[in-house]
This record gives structure tokens, sequence and C-alpha cells, in this order.
């Protein structure tokens, strides 16, 4: 398995481009001379172009793309726009833009195919609502996403595919998923990737655990749960412990 990925996801922060700079510049300080772990920032569109990496291990990511190429999409972002900006990951079918913008799995399935086909990574993610887990849909829920985001992704396409397990009500509320937990879905989402592709393929997906993911809990994910890193949110805002948490992975 490769190295441990963690993902900065940014969201709608900061609010402007020198504070995002700021914010970038003090993480690389942070996390000098890490090795072993690949560091994916995630920042707004508008700040890509302007990000350069001083420190090894850091690469470019997006926090969604649009499924075509070009044209009359007014607003919109291609998943080739954000490979010519320098992106290597883009984060497809998070779960606020499920809930605030209403993206549905189909537009996520034209999505994850759009980025494949720009040479991007996508980092899909799936998780269960709070009401799905109280109705015990939980395990339906994951198997729905996964068959419906990856319906026209030929195994050879899905060699490039993360998957980020992020519970929705483990997201941004400080209530993390247990450990125990986390290692029974990623072994039912391998499971989901043997039936549906290899077990060769299910073998070697990174999966990736988000929500409220802290310094603290960090690497009990990756040694407890055998995560392959973490996709960190509010965390990843906060210099010092985001540096914290890519230490931590460090040490796995
Ligand atoms: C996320 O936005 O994907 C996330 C996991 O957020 P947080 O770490 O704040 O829970």
């Amino acid at each position: 398995m490769k190295q441990p990925l963690i993902v900065a996801n940014w969201k709608c922060n900061p609010t402007t481009l020198a504070e995002a700079q700021k914010l970038l510049k003090t993480i690389e300080k942070g996390v000098k001379n890490i090795k072993k772990v690949e560091v994916v920032i995630c920042p707004p569109f508008v700040y890509l172009s302007g990000f350069r990496f001083r420190a090894s291990g850091f690469r470019l990511g997006a926090q969604d793309c649009f499924w075509e190429e070009k044209g009359a999409f007014t607003g919109e972002i291609s998943a080739k726009m954000l490979k010519g900006l320098g992106c290597k990951y883009v984060i497809i079918g998070h779960s606020e833009r499920k809930g605030h913008l209403k993206e549905t799995n189909e537009m996520i399935a034209k999505k994850m195919k759009a980025a494949i086909a720009a040479g991007l990574k996508p980092i899909f993610c799936i998780g269960e609502t709070q009401k799905e887990k109280r109705e015990g849909q939980g395990l339906r829920t994951l198997n729905s996403q996964i068959s419906k985001g990856l319906k026209d992704i030929k195994e050879k396409e899905a060699r490039n595919i993360i998957i980020a397990y992020e519970p929705v009500w483990a997201i941004g509320t400080g209530k993390p998923c247990e450990v125990d937990t986390t290692l029974t879905k990623s072994l039912i989402i391998r499971q989901v990737l043997k039936k549906r592709y290899s077990l060769s393929l299910s073998r070697k997906t990174r999966i990736l655990y988000g929500g409220s993911v802290t310094s603290q809990n960090a690497l009990k994910y990756i040694r407890g749960a055998k995560m392959n890193g973490l996709l960190v949110g509010g965390a990843s805002l906060k210099a010092q412990e985001f540096s914290k948490i890519v230490k931590e992975v460090s040490k796995s």
C-alpha cells in the first residue's frame, strides 16, 4: 500500500488569498522534513493558481469539478481546467454539496468519470447520515453510493480512485466515528469493491477516514482502523493542529 494520504479540505475558507498563502506557509513550516506521508491541500478554486509548494510531499487538490470539459455552463470549473492548474486530486461528492447544493449520485457519477478522464485522482466521499444510521440503513447507503457513483467506472479507471468514508453525522460535529466501527466500514467497502471489480483492486484502493479528525485521534484511525489516510476539514484550517496531525500519521 502507498504512503498515507492526509487531505486538507479548506471548504469556503479563508476569505483572502493572502490569508490562504499564510496558512499554507505555516503548515509547510510545521511539517518540515516529514517523510512517508502525502499531504493534499484543497483550497477554494480561486486560490489554486496562487499556490506554490516549498515543502516536499505536498500536492494540490480541488474540492469539486464539473463533468463537461467546456461550454455554456456558467460558474462551473472543469476537471481539465483543474489539471491544467496543477491539481493531482479532486474531492467528489462531499456531503456538504449533497446537502446544500442537492448534488445527486448521478451528478457524482459524471464527475467521477470526468475527473479520471482528465487525469485527476478523485477522492470519492461516501457515508451515511444520522437518520440512515438510526434506521439501520448505513450499509445499504454505502452500497448504493458506491454502485451509483462508480456506475460508469471500469476496473482500469477505478485504480485511480481514493474512497473517503465520511459518516455525515461525524463531519464538523466533534463526534468522530469509533475506531472499531471505522475498521468494520472499511472492510465492508473493500468487500463491495471486490464484488464489483476484483480482490486485487479492493486491496489496493486507498480508503480514508473523515469526520472530526484531530491530532488526538488521527493515529488511531491509521493504526487501529487501518485507514490509508484522513480527510480533514475544520482542523486543517488550524496550522498547528493540522501539522500535528501530519506528524502523528508520519509515525505509522
Ligand atoms: C470534511 O469536511 O470532510 C470533514 C471531515 O470535516 P471535519 O474534519 O471538520 O469533520
